[in-house]
């Protein structure tokens, strides 16, 4: 097979090409795969197994019916961007322009991506904490952007205040900041959060923010990164309905930013997907405006489940890192004799009949000795499957 032809120089240099010339594996479909050929129970990917608020469902099945399945307008339905403004003042205090200062993306997937090309330039630096959430690397290095990292380590996942400030330079362009985290569940305290803005202000950067798990969190609650002082002006918040309502495949995202940051942001959406979704529009619509104790409730059951899988992973004798929020929970593997999480991984199956993921698939092959003897495990799947999943896990726990 021809696989070295010059065309293929933007995927090898944003290294999303593998030797062989076909798009690099993630770990994340290597453990599927491996999760599907053995039976396996997936606690590797995130994505839940159980359908949201029916409220949600029923209102994209209403829509279809009504004939809502042509192209939406380019900054999405109006209705979808009143909902998500009345859910940033009603949630946040937050006051944001349904009009100028909301954009609907194909998932915050589409928002990160749109958002990175339209400000990064080749040369510039994107300051992330790390791990990451994967594609951050990716669009990095597709915007032609160099990628600083700073690590947040074990057991508390926080930055240290001297190694944050170090990774700002004027060639800082963005600092993308994820919380609550992925993947170790963290919710950044407002210090950290200060700290960044107090650095993109010295530094003249933009900051974007991926709040995808804004209303996953058990008991510290989320604090937008826009809602400090000096920071809504230079913020790109971005969030989606995927995590929150359990609709990972519909792909509705959003953000919100001041007026002409937005206009940046449409002029790639634009010939990204263009637009995406329509009848999912005023489902998601629908389901920002549910009573807030519908979202407590979509926490506390998580939060529940999250209990179950923690427990079930210290009896089987992991240590367990406890998350604040989101999908997914750290363990550490070296109590049960294990310094290498990949490896661990890929016998699990054959051990424990349960996948999970090494977490330095979130960690740049060079700074992956930190983070060595960590996997992921996702907890957003029905009781009896983690509780299936926590009685399989229990074969690995030291008879003594
Ligand atoms: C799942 C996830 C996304 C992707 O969101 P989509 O709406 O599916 O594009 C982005 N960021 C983080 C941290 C995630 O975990």
């Amino acid at each position: 097979m021809h696989r070295t032809g010059p065309w293929l120089r933007a995927a090898e240099g944003a290294m999303l090409l593998g030797p062989d010339g076909v798009p690099a594996p993630t770990v994340f479909a290597e453990m599927s795969a491996l999760a599907a050929a053995t039976g396996a129970i997936n606690l590797g990917q995130g994505f839940p197994d159980e359908d949201g608020p029916a409220a949600v469902l029923d209102a994209a099945v209403d829509a279809i019916r009504q004939g809502v399945n042509q192209y939406p307008p380019g900054r999405g339905t109006p209705e979808l961007r009143a909902a998500i403004a009345e859910h940033q003042a009603h949630w946040y205090g937050l006051e944001v322009d349904p009009d100028r200062e909301v954009l609907v993306t194909a998932g915050a997937t589409e928002a990160l991506a749109a958002t990175l090309l339209a400000f990064v330039e080749p040369g510039d630096e994107v300051v992330t904490f790390e791990p990451f959430y994967d594609a951050y690397g990716a669009l990095v290095r597709l915007a032609g952007g160099t990628h600083v990292t700073v690590p947040l380590t074990a057991p508390d996942f926080l930055p240290d205040e001297a190694t944050l400030r170090a990774a700002f330079s004027d060639r800082t362009r963005v600092v993308l900041v994820n919380t609550p985290h992925n993947p170790t569940g963290r919710v950044l305290p407002r210090e950290v959060l200060a700290t960044v803005v107090e650095l993109a202000e010295q530094y003249d950067a933009l900051i974007v923010t991926d709040e995808v798990y804004e209303h996953l969190t058990f008991t510290t609650p989320h604090v937008p990164i826009a809602t400090l002082p000096g920071a809504a002006e230079r913020t790109v918040t971005i969030s989606s309905a995927g995590k929150t309502f359990s609709t990972t495949g519909w792909k509705i995202g959003w953000l919100t930013a001041t007026a002409p940051l937005v206009e940046a942001i449409v002029s790639v959406k634009q010939y990204l997907t263009f637009v995406n979704g329509a009848p999912f529009q005023p489902a998601v619509a629908a389901g920002l405006r549910l009573p807030d104790e519908v979202f407590h409730g979509i926490a506390q059951d998580l939060s529940s489940k999250h209990e179950l899988l923690a427990d079930g992973l210290r009896s089987a004798g992991f240590d367990v890192l406890r998350p604040d929020g989101g999908y997914f929970v750290l363990a550490d593997t070296r109590p049960l004799g294990h310094e290498d999480a990949r490896d661990f991984c890929l016998r699990l199956p054959a051990a424990a009949g349960v996948v999970g993921v090494p977490v330095s698939a979130f960690v740049r092959p060079d700074h992956a000795p930190g983070y060595r003897s960590l996997v992921r495990f996702a907890f957003c799947k029905r009781r009896d499957v983690l509780a299936e999943a926590v009685n399989r896990l229990a074969a690995l726990a030291p008879t003594d």
